[in-house]
């Protein structure tokens, strides 16, 4: 982000009142995260900000400090919309069309406000009047650090907002083992801890929380794991009667696809979940090395995302999208090496 952008949200900020921040549609640790550390800064800077998330996001994000702040979108569309359309400034974060705030687009097109983006995904496009973008990033949180040092305001960094920013720096990481962990991301985490993110209780609050049912549901993923090591790819699926049969709730599979590249030779994982409601099957790719999955979910599944992580959707049938994706495989033969 150049210096006069800077300078020109610094002088934004000095105007603005009403502050609204949007994470992506399918909130995760990394978008609430940011979400939630900047509204904290904001509000200890005497504004008036507020967190608006399209739809819900996992339970065992909700003991961020600032969690009961957030908005629902889909559950408060009225109350929403009068806060968009008030805002003097809207931070969009984790995100890089517009498109990912699910049906706030409408009412976020039709505010005046000012936008800034915070984003680390490849190929933003242009919506905001400031956009901060560098998909050499681990993470929004860790580009939030970055934007409040921009802004001469690391001092102001509170614990609640180490906390936050460590949870999503840590999530979208992988626990910082991906190769987006850079040297300077575990600088960055190291001054979170200082700051008073107490890192152990982080991990146990967002990994060591499960129920017994999804530990359960993960126990039939991978009895559902297909390997095809002539591609060094493996999947899972779920269907909706196997996730209905253990009492599936937002987030219970998050994490499920890092299992196919646990497997020695594997270099490209996948997951499909059956959606009924809506209609869908949605898929998440990870990759090691230069694999991207950012390019296969884009040209095959109308998805994105980074070279290692990407997700999409299917409008087939959960066994017509395996049988999609296993065929796509010959054509990407040569790419999938380490
Ligand atoms: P996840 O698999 O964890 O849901 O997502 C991995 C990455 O891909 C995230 O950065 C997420 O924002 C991105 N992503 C997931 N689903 C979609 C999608 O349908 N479209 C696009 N453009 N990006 C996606
Ligand atoms: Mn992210």
């Amino acid at each position: 982000m150049i210096e006069q952008s800077i300078l020109e949200i610094t002088a934004e900020l000095a105007r603005a009142r009403d502050i609204v921040i949007v994470p992506h549609k399918g909130p995760d640790g990394d978008a609430i995260g940011a979400s939630l550390a900047m509204w904290h800064f904001l509000k200890d800077k005497g504004h008036n900000p507020q967190v608006i998330a399209p739809n819900n996001y996992p339970d065992f994000l909700k003991w961020l400090p600032g969690t009961e702040e957030v908005i629902i979108y889909e559950n408060e569309q009225e109350r929403s919309n009068q806060l968009i359309a008030d805002a003097d400034l809207v931070f969009t974060l984790d995100f890089n069309e517009l498109n990912r705030a699910g049906i706030m687009v409408q009412p976020l097109i039709d505010s005046q406000a000012v936008f800034v983006m915070i984003d680390h995904h490849q190929e933003p496009t242009d919506y905001a009047n400031h956009t901060y973008s560098d998909a050499t990033m681990s993470s929004t949180c860790e580009m939030v650090y970055h934007f409040l040092e921009k802004l001469r305001a690391a001092n102001h960094i509170s614990p609640e907002i180490a906390t936050c920013l460590y949870t999503g720096i840590m999530t979208d990481t992988g626990s910082f083992r991906f190769s987006s962990a850079s040297s300077l991301t575990h600088r960055v985490v190291a001054d979170l801890i200082d700051k008073g993110a107490e890192n152990w209780k982080i991990h146990n609050k967002v990994f060591d929380t499960n129920s017994e049912k999804r530990m359960q549901l993960l126990g039939t993923a991978l009895r559902n794991l297909k390997v095809l090591l002539e591609y060094k790819t493996a999947y899972i699926s779920l269907s909706q009667e196997e996730l209905d049969r253990h009492d599936f709730r937002k987030g219970d599979t998050d994490g499920f696809v890092n299992y196919g590249l646990a497997l020695e030779g594997v270099i490209f994982a996948a997951i499909f979940i059956e959606n009924k409601q809506d209609g869908i099957i949605k898929i998440s790719f990870r990759s090691k090395g230069d694999f991207s999955v950012n390019a296969f979910a884009r040209q095959n599944f109308e998805g994105g995302g980074h070279i290692n992580a990407a997700g999409g959707k299917s409008d087939l049938s959960l066994k017509e999208t395996l049988e999609r994706f296993e065929s796509l495989l010959p054509q990407y033969k040569d790419d999938l090496i380490l």
